[in-house]
């Protein structure tokens, strides 16, 4: 079977603005930069996928099922845009007792970023060639994530406030 590349993309502050602790859908709002990045990801053959932590679910803010819910949302507006985001990976465990509501999320877990798990499981699910691929985030922590599973990482940050003109030249001096 032919191995796939993809093109991690962390979630807040990446595709969507970060606002805290997501709870609700009206607060998502699209980062129109990062889906000009995806249609172009795509169209050079990357599978689109989502690593995300959300220790919000530890923490008892929401449950897995709203963070779940909450990507059938985005997948289905995404789709509008022929955007295809393959598949979601979420963290939702936190390891510090003090803070962790949810103890069925209390964890050291081996999948919260910046650790690679996120990503190890979707390469071990979708038979990806993490070394043909790519991981964008807005921290630190995602680039870490990114090295420590053997992809090519990148602030998405990088991408922002290109002009019109310039991104395919731009994106044609990263990527081919
Ligand atoms: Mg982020
Ligand atoms: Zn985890």
């Amino acid at each position: 079977m032919e191995q796939v590349k993809a093109a991690f993309f962390d979630r807040d502050g990446t595709i969507i603005k970060d606002v805290g602790y997501l709870d609700s859908f009206d607060k998502i709002i699209f980062i129109e930069e990062t889906l000009n990045l995806i249609l172009y990801l795509q169209q050079q053959n990357y599978k689109i996928f989502v690593v995300t932590n959300q220790s919000g679910v530890a923490r008892g803010y929401f449950d897995l099922e709203f963070v779940n819910k909450t990507h059938t949302y985005i997948k289905n507006l995404l789709l509008k845009q022929k955007i295809n985001i393959y598949d979601y990976f979420v963290c939702p465990h936190h390891q510090d007792s003090n803070i962790v509501v949810n103890k069925n999320y209390l964890l050291n877990c081996n999948c919260r970023k910046p650790k690679p798990g996120l990503i190890l499981a979707a390469a071990n699910k979708y038979n990806i060639n993490l070394t043909k691929s790519l991981m964008f985030g807005d921290k630190i922590i995602d680039i870490n994530a990114g090295l420590a599973a053997g992809c090519k990482s990148f602030f998405i940050q990088e991408f922002f406030n290109i002009l019109n003109q310039d991104r395919i030249k731009y994106y044609d001096s990263i990527f081919k």
